[in-house]
Protein backbone atom coordinates (compact mmCIF):
# COMPACT_ATOMS: atom_id res chain seq x y z
CA UNK A 1 0.00 0.00 0.00
CA UNK A 2 1.31 3.53 -1.23
CA UNK A 3 -0.99 5.39 0.84
CA UNK A 4 1.65 7.50 2.43
CA UNK A 5 2.23 8.55 -0.83
CA UNK A 6 -0.80 11.05 -0.48
CA UNK A 7 0.71 13.90 1.83
CA UNK A 8 4.10 13.49 -0.21
CA UNK A 9 2.57 14.72 -3.33
CA UNK A 10 0.30 17.32 -1.67
CA UNK A 11 3.71 18.24 0.15
CA UNK A 12 5.30 18.68 -3.35
CA UNK A 13 2.43 20.38 -4.78
CA UNK A 14 2.15 23.25 -2.03
CA UNK A 15 5.96 24.04 -2.23
CA UNK A 16 5.59 24.28 -5.86
CA UNK A 17 2.53 26.37 -5.32
CA UNK A 18 3.98 28.97 -2.59
CA UNK A 19 7.40 29.57 -4.32
CA UNK A 20 5.93 29.68 -8.11
CA UNK A 21 6.48 33.33 -8.40
CA UNK A 22 10.72 32.95 -7.49
CA UNK A 23 10.41 29.36 -9.89
CA UNK A 24 9.23 31.28 -12.47
CA UNK A 25 11.85 34.13 -12.82
CA UNK A 26 14.66 32.04 -12.71
CA UNK A 27 13.19 30.31 -16.02
CA UNK A 28 12.28 33.43 -17.35
CA UNK A 29 15.83 34.30 -16.72
CA UNK A 30 17.59 31.38 -18.29
CA UNK A 31 14.75 29.29 -20.08
CA UNK A 32 11.13 30.29 -21.81
CA UNK A 33 9.59 31.04 -17.93
CA UNK A 34 7.00 28.03 -18.46
CA UNK A 35 8.95 25.29 -16.26
CA UNK A 36 6.30 26.08 -13.03
CA UNK A 37 3.47 25.96 -15.10
CA UNK A 38 4.93 22.31 -16.26
CA UNK A 39 5.63 21.10 -13.25
CA UNK A 40 1.59 22.90 -11.78
CA UNK A 41 -0.02 20.80 -14.89
CA UNK A 42 1.38 17.14 -13.99
CA UNK A 43 0.73 18.12 -9.83
CA UNK A 44 -2.82 18.72 -10.61
CA UNK A 45 -3.18 15.64 -12.80
CA UNK A 46 -1.38 13.52 -9.93
CA UNK A 47 -3.66 15.26 -6.85
CA UNK A 48 -6.93 13.72 -8.80
CA UNK A 49 -5.47 10.48 -8.92
CA UNK A 50 -4.68 10.58 -4.91
CA UNK A 51 -7.38 7.93 -4.15
CA UNK A 52 -6.19 5.22 -6.90
CA UNK A 53 -2.55 6.02 -5.98
CA UNK A 54 -3.25 5.23 -2.41
CA UNK A 55 -4.69 1.84 -3.26
CA UNK A 56 -1.66 0.75 -5.51
CA UNK A 57 1.37 -1.15 -4.30
CA UNK A 58 4.41 1.37 -4.28
CA UNK A 59 5.86 0.01 -8.20
CA UNK A 60 2.58 0.51 -9.54
CA UNK A 61 2.07 3.88 -7.74
CA UNK A 62 5.32 4.63 -9.04
CA UNK A 63 4.69 3.67 -12.54
CA UNK A 64 1.21 5.58 -12.84
CA UNK A 65 2.87 8.40 -11.95
CA UNK A 66 5.67 8.59 -14.62
CA UNK A 67 3.13 7.79 -16.70
CA UNK A 68 0.85 10.42 -15.41
CA UNK A 69 3.92 13.07 -15.72
CA UNK A 70 5.06 12.06 -18.96
CA UNK A 71 1.43 12.67 -20.62
CA UNK A 72 0.99 15.98 -18.35
CA UNK A 73 3.77 17.81 -18.14
CA UNK A 74 5.67 18.64 -21.15
CA UNK A 75 8.76 20.17 -22.17
CA UNK A 76 12.22 18.80 -20.91
CA UNK A 77 11.14 18.23 -17.63
CA UNK A 78 8.07 16.25 -18.44
CA UNK A 79 9.68 13.20 -20.21
CA UNK A 80 12.97 13.84 -18.02
CA UNK A 81 10.77 12.52 -14.68
CA UNK A 82 8.41 10.37 -16.27
CA UNK A 83 11.54 8.51 -17.18
CA UNK A 84 12.66 9.40 -13.46
CA UNK A 85 9.43 7.92 -11.66
CA UNK A 86 8.72 4.83 -14.44
CA UNK A 87 12.76 3.48 -13.93
CA UNK A 88 12.08 3.87 -9.67
CA UNK A 89 8.93 1.75 -10.34
CA UNK A 90 10.69 -0.84 -12.14
CA UNK A 91 13.27 -1.16 -9.61
CA UNK A 92 10.69 -1.15 -6.67
CA UNK A 93 8.87 -4.15 -8.53
CA UNK A 94 8.32 -7.01 -5.65
CA UNK A 95 10.04 -4.89 -3.14
CA UNK A 96 8.89 -3.22 -0.14
CA UNK A 97 9.26 0.32 0.53
CA UNK A 98 12.46 0.91 3.14
CA UNK A 99 15.44 2.83 2.81
CA UNK A 100 17.54 0.66 0.93
CA UNK A 101 15.32 -0.20 -1.88
CA UNK A 102 14.25 3.43 -1.82
CA UNK A 103 18.19 4.89 -2.12
CA UNK A 104 18.38 1.99 -4.51
CA UNK A 105 15.63 2.72 -6.66
CA UNK A 106 15.88 6.57 -6.94
CA UNK A 107 19.77 5.74 -7.74
CA UNK A 108 18.06 3.49 -10.93
CA UNK A 109 15.35 6.51 -11.87
CA UNK A 110 18.64 9.01 -11.66
CA UNK A 111 20.65 6.81 -13.60
CA UNK A 112 17.37 6.65 -16.76
CA UNK A 113 17.10 10.14 -16.62
CA UNK A 114 20.67 10.79 -17.09
CA UNK A 115 20.95 8.46 -19.86
CA UNK A 116 17.55 9.93 -21.36
CA UNK A 117 18.65 14.05 -21.67
CA UNK A 118 22.12 12.88 -22.18
CA UNK A 119 23.14 15.11 -19.12
CA UNK A 120 25.01 14.49 -15.92
CA UNK A 121 26.18 16.62 -12.85
CA UNK A 122 28.14 20.20 -13.57
CA UNK A 123 25.41 21.10 -16.18
CA UNK A 124 23.56 23.73 -14.71
CA UNK A 125 19.90 20.96 -14.59
CA UNK A 126 18.03 19.04 -11.85
CA UNK A 127 20.43 16.91 -12.03
CA UNK A 128 22.50 18.99 -10.06
CA UNK A 129 20.16 18.06 -7.34
CA UNK A 130 18.88 14.86 -7.89
CA UNK A 131 22.74 13.00 -8.06
CA UNK A 132 23.81 14.73 -5.01
CA UNK A 133 20.19 13.52 -3.20
CA UNK A 134 20.59 9.47 -4.64
CA UNK A 135 24.79 9.99 -3.37
CA UNK A 136 22.76 10.98 0.09
CA UNK A 137 20.45 8.42 0.50
CA UNK A 138 23.15 6.15 -0.82
CA UNK A 139 25.73 7.11 1.66
CA UNK A 140 23.23 7.16 4.54
CA UNK A 141 22.29 3.60 3.72
CA UNK A 142 25.87 2.43 4.02
CA UNK A 143 26.03 3.84 7.19
CA UNK A 144 23.30 2.48 8.53
CA UNK A 145 21.57 6.45 9.32
CA UNK A 146 17.91 6.06 11.17
CA UNK A 147 15.41 8.03 8.95
CA UNK A 148 15.75 11.47 10.58
CA UNK A 149 19.30 12.02 9.97
CA UNK A 150 18.90 10.45 6.42
CA UNK A 151 16.57 13.31 5.91
CA UNK A 152 18.50 15.67 7.01
CA UNK A 153 21.39 14.98 4.51
CA UNK A 154 19.06 14.53 1.55
CA UNK A 155 18.32 18.30 2.42
CA UNK A 156 21.32 19.66 2.88
CA UNK A 157 22.43 17.49 -0.51
CA UNK A 158 19.47 18.97 -2.38
CA UNK A 159 20.22 22.64 -1.21
CA UNK A 160 23.97 22.57 -1.78
CA UNK A 161 23.37 20.88 -5.09
CA UNK A 162 20.50 23.86 -6.22
CA UNK A 163 23.03 26.27 -5.02
CA UNK A 164 26.05 24.83 -7.05
CA UNK A 165 24.13 25.61 -10.60
CA UNK A 166 24.26 29.40 -10.06
CA UNK A 167 28.08 29.96 -11.13
CA UNK A 168 27.71 26.99 -13.57
CA UNK A 169 27.39 27.57 -17.28
CA UNK A 170 24.59 25.77 -18.93
CA UNK A 171 25.47 23.01 -21.49
CA UNK A 172 21.74 21.26 -21.56
CA UNK A 173 18.68 22.58 -22.00
CA UNK A 174 17.12 26.10 -22.96
CA UNK A 175 19.62 27.84 -20.30
CA UNK A 176 22.31 26.62 -22.75
CA UNK A 177 21.44 29.03 -25.48
CA UNK A 178 22.84 31.75 -23.16
CA UNK A 179 26.46 30.43 -22.82
CA UNK A 180 27.32 33.25 -19.76
CA UNK A 181 24.64 35.59 -19.02
CA UNK A 182 23.15 32.09 -17.93
CA UNK A 183 25.85 32.50 -14.71
CA UNK A 184 25.02 33.66 -11.76
CA UNK A 185 21.42 32.40 -11.68
CA UNK A 186 19.86 29.29 -10.39
CA UNK A 187 18.53 26.22 -12.51
CA UNK A 188 14.77 26.59 -12.23
CA UNK A 189 14.75 22.89 -12.35
CA UNK A 190 17.44 22.35 -10.19
CA UNK A 191 15.27 24.72 -7.55
CA UNK A 192 12.26 23.29 -8.29
CA UNK A 193 13.75 19.89 -7.71
CA UNK A 194 15.25 21.01 -4.56
CA UNK A 195 11.75 22.17 -3.56
CA UNK A 196 9.81 19.19 -3.66
CA UNK A 197 12.53 16.85 -2.31
CA UNK A 198 12.61 19.39 0.80
CA UNK A 199 9.11 19.23 1.24
CA UNK A 200 9.01 15.36 0.81
CA UNK A 201 11.19 14.92 3.26
CA UNK A 202 10.25 17.27 6.00
CA UNK A 203 6.43 15.21 5.87
CA UNK A 204 8.46 11.78 6.17
CA UNK A 205 10.56 13.33 9.13
CA UNK A 206 7.17 14.54 10.60
CA UNK A 207 5.86 11.08 10.34
CA UNK A 208 8.84 9.51 11.75
CA UNK A 209 9.36 11.24 14.76
P1 LIG B 1 11.71 23.41 -21.22
O1 LIG B 1 13.15 23.72 -21.00
O2 LIG B 1 11.49 22.46 -22.35
O3 LIG B 1 10.87 24.65 -21.30
P2 LIG B 1 10.93 23.08 -18.45
O4 LIG B 1 10.91 24.56 -18.38
O5 LIG B 1 9.73 22.38 -17.90
O6 LIG B 1 11.21 22.57 -19.93
O7 LIG B 1 12.17 22.51 -17.64
C1 LIG B 1 13.42 23.14 -17.68
C2 LIG B 1 14.34 22.41 -16.72
O8 LIG B 1 14.61 21.09 -17.20
C3 LIG B 1 15.70 23.06 -16.62
O9 LIG B 1 15.68 24.08 -15.64
C4 LIG B 1 16.61 21.90 -16.24
O10 LIG B 1 16.73 21.74 -14.83
C5 LIG B 1 15.89 20.69 -16.77
N1 LIG B 1 16.59 20.11 -17.92
C6 LIG B 1 16.64 20.56 -19.18
N2 LIG B 1 17.36 19.73 -19.97
C7 LIG B 1 17.78 18.72 -19.16
C8 LIG B 1 18.56 17.52 -19.35
N3 LIG B 1 19.05 17.18 -20.54
N4 LIG B 1 18.77 16.71 -18.27
C9 LIG B 1 18.25 17.04 -17.06
N5 LIG B 1 17.52 18.13 -16.82
C10 LIG B 1 17.29 18.96 -17.85
MG1 LIG C 1 10.82 26.11 -19.71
Amino acid sequence: MSSTILPLIRAAASAIREHADEVTALDQATGDGDHVINLQRGLAVLETQLEVLGSLDWASALQKIGMSLLSSVGGASGSLYGTLFIAMSKSMKGREMNQANLAEAFAQGVEAMKARGKADRGEKTMLDVLIPVADALKSAVEQALPLPQTLDEVKRAAEAGMESTRGMLATKGRASFLGERAIGYIDAGARSSQLMISAIAEVLAGSAS
